[in-house]
């Protein structure tokens, strides 16, 4: 190649790149801002933080919980990212408190774009010792209030012809432990549900999945390890390493922003196609 053609070529890749760049640019990016984004159990853990990172996007972002001083809290806190947020006290548990609570959230940041049902509990039990109650209550709040929740924000979804469910499962919606019957029972029936969901509105725009995190290091996990430590004679970091992380074998725990970048991601256009399915965000725990 002679000097000319060397220096044409070098300046026809640079074009090339460029153009291709243009061409990616073109692509839509994830562009969240102005959409309503619910998110149950958003005044701490990952509801929280989920909260957080959708607000940083642009987003008006709703959450709800039992507690009066959680939620204003938060609201505070997300109100510092400059658009509209939006929270009150209301108990999954309670179908009517739902329905009102999003009738509220529309009223005030418009149709629900995005729903994430994130709220839930845990209780640990052999099941011959399991109390009835704490297992009413798992299967209420992890798991009917997610059916509550979408049967209320789909016809509005239908009607924009775009919306996203996101269930926050768990990796024990794929894999059981013992003594959590109800948590189980409740994580498995999320997977079921954001399957069959997404059957019923395909092709609609709208999608439905659930995210199955490992061991997240959030109040309901740091609520397990006293007793853990009291019932293995352990120390804390044996019993987070020996017990906590054991079938997760990266023995490290995922974090609450790798959750809640993995509910953008299944909100994005790269995730158009993807619906019924689940995302473990486990450290291989479920590759086991
Ligand atoms: P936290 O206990 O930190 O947060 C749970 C949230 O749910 C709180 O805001 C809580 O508020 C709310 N909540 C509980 N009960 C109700 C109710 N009846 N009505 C309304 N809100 C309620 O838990 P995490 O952040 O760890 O968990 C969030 C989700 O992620 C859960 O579904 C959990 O099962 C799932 N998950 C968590 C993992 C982890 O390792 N942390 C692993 C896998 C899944 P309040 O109590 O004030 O009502």
């Amino acid at each position: 190649m002679n000097r000319l053609t060397k220096s044409l070529g070098i300046s026809l890749c640079g074009v090339g790149a460029l153009l291709l760049a243009r061409r990616v640019m073109r692509k839509p990016l994830p562009d969240f801002r102005g959409q309503c984004v619910v998110i149950t159990g958003g005044s701490r853990g990952l509801g929280l933080e989920m909260a957080r990172i959708w607000a940083a996007q642009g987003a008006k972002v709703a959450i709800c919980s039992r507690t009066a001083a959680e939620v204003s809290g938060a609201v505070n806190e997300l109100s510092q990212f400059g658009k509209p947020v939006y929270g009150e006290v209301c108990d999954v548990t309670i179908p009517e408190q739902i329905e009102g609570f999003l009738k509220r959230v529309a009223l005030s940041l418009g149709p629900i774009d995005v729903l994430v049902n994130n709220a839930g509990i845990q209780f640990v039990a052999p099941v011959d010792e399991f109390p009835v109650e704490k297992w009413d209550a798992i299967l209420a709040i992890n798991l009917s209030s997610a059916f509550h929740t979408s049967a209320a924000a789909l016809p509005g979804m239908k009607a924009k012809g775009w919306g996203r469910i996101v269930n926050i499962a768990s990796a024990h919606g794929l894999t059981a432990s013992p003594f959590k019957s109800a948590y189980i029972a409740a994580k498995h029936g999320v997977v079921g549900l954001s399957k069959t969901v997404a059957l019923e509105v395909a092709g609609q725009g709208i999608t439905c999945n659930a995210i199955c995190p490992g061991y997240v290091l959030t109040p309901l996990v740091e609520a397990q390890i006293p007793e853990q430590m009291r019932v293995h004679g352990m120390d804390r970091e044996t019993v987070l390493r020996e017990v906590m992380l054991l079938r997760q074998p990266s023995r490290q725990f995922a974090t609450v922003d790798q959750i809640g970048g993995t509910t953008v991601f299944l909100c994005s256009a790269a995730a158009d196609q993807v619906t019924g399915t689940t995302i473990s965000v486990d450290g291989g725990w479920t590759a086991l």
